[in-house]
């Protein structure tokens, strides 16, 4: 029997543990949650919307054990206090979008015909997250899902291993039946396995790109539609118009908050030549301020990655790009803490370019490259030098230059004066690697449902 570990960064211990499923087991879970999504789906919308805001709710109530629970599981501090806003945030909205957004869109209602097309639960939906956001990045696609009308299977990152478990304790707790929201856990042959069975109506997958390759191949010719959130490699683009303070916080806070661990984290830098020295200076001093330790204390503000295998990936990027004439500018002097494991303290890199790794691939981690750049056209031809494509983060004060700027983008979201948020009232997405995801707003409910036509003749003569 595999069991599966979540090893805590906070000091390399198994935090938790738990026996994995075998896919017999696994294909009785599938089988309860298909015999109870019909009489889900005829419940009231209303009805569905209440119960799952109850989960969340109760969810809320859970805080105390919540926050220390994802410091030990992940590293995030817990002065952050868990991620209740984002997660509540995202629940009320689509909560108050859900009855227009799966509103059937009619046609023609007269004496002869009625003609519309409806929104229909796809069935049976899986959700396989990720340990970054443990709980925003589940909810942005179990909530809208069982609103609509689906039941929703969730499997969840090793890392962090109590978080679905407990999502559906507190969805149950709060009057979701027992079938129509389960959490299974899962290696990873296994959870290919039922997605090859055709298990599925529906797999939202969110992680790294290999993973999501694995999945598309799993779900290939089961015809189940898939969603796949995945890695990026966001830019920054500051112009010379830039607000420069506004600037340095938000980009600096994108790059590293969370360890750097952000699907639309800040990872590269490019600014204009005019602001490029005051931006990096106030960039070094920017993240030199950070509080780098145990997570369970309150003091600290930059804790452990979430494993020592993602740190070393850091490490490894920063020193190949170190060692091709990058310059590390945040002097490791003010972070006696750093370990050489888990414990990674931020840096900011100079004199990179794209010939690099660690300006290339994901480095998911507290750290950023800068680059000096004269014009907008070489900002955009290096922005969209990427195989990704998640956010864009714009720095003008020029509206109309920034959307003629994230028009040339290859991009999910284009920001101007903002980055790294995640709004619910648009579409989440990204193109090139980062995949086909579409979750939130009303494309992410229709994302998670069927239409149907109904073409209804009422006279016969
Ligand atoms: P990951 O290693 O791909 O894992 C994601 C989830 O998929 C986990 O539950 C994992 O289970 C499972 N998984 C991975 N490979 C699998 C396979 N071959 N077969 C079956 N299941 C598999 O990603 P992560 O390290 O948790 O998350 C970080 C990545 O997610 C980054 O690349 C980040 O950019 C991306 N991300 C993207 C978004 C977005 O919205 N675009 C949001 C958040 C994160 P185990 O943990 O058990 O391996």
């Amino acid at each position: 029997m595999t069991v599966i570990q979540c090893i805590s960064p906070i000091d390399g211990s198994v935090y938790a543990e738990r026996p994995a499923m075998s896919l017999e087991a696994a294909a009785e879970v599938v089988a309860r949650a298909r015999k109870a999504q019909k009489a889900w789906a005829r419940r009231p919308l209303e009805e569905r919307v209440q119960l799952v805001l109850k989960g969340v709710a109760r969810l809320n109530e859970m805080a105390d054990e919540v926050v220390p629970e994802i410091a030990w599981q992940m590293g995030r501090p817990v002065r952050y206090g868990g991620e209740f806003k984002g997660f509540n945030e995202r629940s009320n909205y689509v909560a108050a979008i859900a009855a227009d957004a799966l509103a059937p869109i009619e046609v023609e209602s007269s004496a002869s015909f009625e003609r519309r097309i409806e929104r229909e639960a796809h069935g049976v939906v899986f959700v396989i997250a990720p340990w970054n956001y443990p709980y925003m990045t589940a909810i942005n696609t179990v909530a809208p899902a069982l609103m609509a009308g689906n039941t929703v299977i969730i499997k969840h990152a090793s890392q962090t291993l109590l978080v679905g478990e407990r999502m559906v304790r507190a969805f149950v707790e709060a009057g979701v039946p027992d079938d129509v929201f389960q959490n299974v856990f899962l290696d990873h042959a296994t959870t290919s396995a039922l997605i090859a069975a055709g298990s599925f109506n529906f797999i939202n997958f969110t992680g790294s790109v290999e993973g999501g390759r694995s999945i598309e191949r799993a779900a290939a010719g089961t015809f189940a539609g898939v969603g796949l959130e995945l890695g990026g490699k966001d830019p920054g683009y500051v112009m010379e118009d830039a607000d420069l303070d506004a600037a340095v916080d938000t980009l600096m806070d994108g790059a590293t908050y969370n360890s750097g661990q952000c699907c639309c984290g800040i990872e590269r830098i490019y600014v204009n030549e005019k602001l490029y020295d005051a931006f990096v200076e106030k960039s070094v001093a920017w993240v030199s301020n950070y509080k780098l330790g145990n997570p369970l204390d309150p003091e600290t503000t930059l804790g452990p990655m979430a494993n020592k295998r993602f740190a070393a990936t850091v490490r490894a990027q920063v020193a190949d790009a170190v060692s091709k004439g990058a310059k590390a500018l945040v002097d490791p002097k003010l972070f006696p803490q750093d370990d050489g494991g888990a414990y990674l303290m931020p840096q900011v890199l100079v004199d990179v370019d794209h010939s690099m790794e660690f300006m290339r691939e994901e480095t998911f981690g507290p750290a950023v490259g800068i680059m000096k750049v004269k014009s907008d056209d070489e900002a955009i031809e290096l922005m969209n030098d990427s195989k990704y494509g998640l956010t864009a983060s714009l720095w003008t004060q020029d509206p109309a230059r920034a959307a003629r700027i994230g028009r040339e983008v290859e991009t999910g979201t284009v920001f101007m004066n903002r980055a790294d948020y995640l709004d619910p009232a648009l579409v989440w997405t990204g193109c090139k690697e980062t995949g086909r995801g579409g979750s939130l707003s009303v494309l992410g409910f229709h994302n998670l449902t069927r239409p149907k036509s109904y073409h209804l003749k009422k006279v016969t003569k």
